[in-house]
């Protein structure tokens, strides 16, 4: 049975993202299998983008990696 928040590969699905220009946190839920590379804070509107060699938003600005870099640790993100 997983648990909430947590998928079947044990990857956990929420990141607190904190607002590099205002300091604001955010709780979200990441998607499994998907990059979130931009992110609009919802305190000052500034839209984050992922660093460069970051895959996504929380892995540059939460507390915890994407799902894919915590599960194999790579990069969500692969040319097709
Ligand atoms: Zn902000």
């Amino acid at each position: 049975m997983p648990q909430p928040g947590v998928s079947d590969n044990g990857a956990y699905l929420f990141s607190k993202l904190t607002c590099p220009e205002c300091g604001h946190t955010e709780e979200l839920e990441m998607p499994e299998n998907a990059c979130v590379y931009f992110h609009t804070c919802s305190k000052c509107q500034t839209r984050l983008k992922a660093r460069e060699g970051d895959c996504c938003v929380f892995c540059s600005y939460g507390d915890t990696p994407c799902p894919p870099v915590q599960i194999s640790a790579k990069s969500c993100c692969f040319d097709d």
